[in-house]
């Protein structure tokens, strides 16, 4: 496959698997997590997909394209390793979804860092509630569910409390 292949199954998996976790998760209230800004482009669909107010985006950089820059009172602005224990705090166990998209152009060290932050992602969920990922995670206490039909396998990642 070539990388433009490989581009193109991710965006179309990010893509079908909000969908099908936004609708998953209709009658949950909690907020919605967003791991990695970067361009925006996965939280400038969330927006339109979810109550755009509900939704706290996690970066240590913001650098996103204008139309997809989140207010400032919904940025929680750090490393994830000291933003995610912090939003515990704050939040306790209440996310309805939560979007991760973390990771660069190094398959292993994505895997690394995956293994690292899925122990700090798992308590953040509210019971029924979501967890889109781009990697693999690891999760003890949280069950893999079956990608919708449009997902590519492999390139993303559903679980669920
Ligand atoms: N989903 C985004 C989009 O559609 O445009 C792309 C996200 S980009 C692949 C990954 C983002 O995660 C980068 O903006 C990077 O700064 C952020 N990031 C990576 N590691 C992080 C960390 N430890 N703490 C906070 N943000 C991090």
């Amino acid at each position: 496959m070539s990388r433009l292949d490989l581009f193109i199954d991710r965006m179309v998996s990010q893509r079908a698997c909000l969908d099908h976790a936004a609708t998953l998760t209709a009658k949950l209230s909690g907020p919605v997590f967003e791991l990695g800004l970067g361009n925006g482009r996965t939280y400038h669909h969330m927006c339109q997909i979810l109550p755009p107010r509900d939704i706290y985006v996690f970066e240590r950089a913001v650098a996103s394209h204008p139309d997809s820059t989140p207010p400032e009172d919904r940025v929680l602005l750090g490393d994830v390793f000291e933003t995610l224990p912090a939003a515990l705090e704050r939040f306790g166990a209440v996310a309805r979804l939560i979007h991760a998209d973390l990771g660069g152009h190094d398959a292993a060290k994505n895997d690394a860092f995956a293994r690292r932050v899925s122990p700090m992602i798992a308590p953040l969920l509210a019971p029924d509630g979501l967890m889109v990922s781009s990697d693999r995670m690891y999760f003890d206490d949280l069950k893999e569910i079956d990608l919708p039909e449009a997902a590519v396998p492999g390139r993303c990642f559903i679980y669920q409390r």
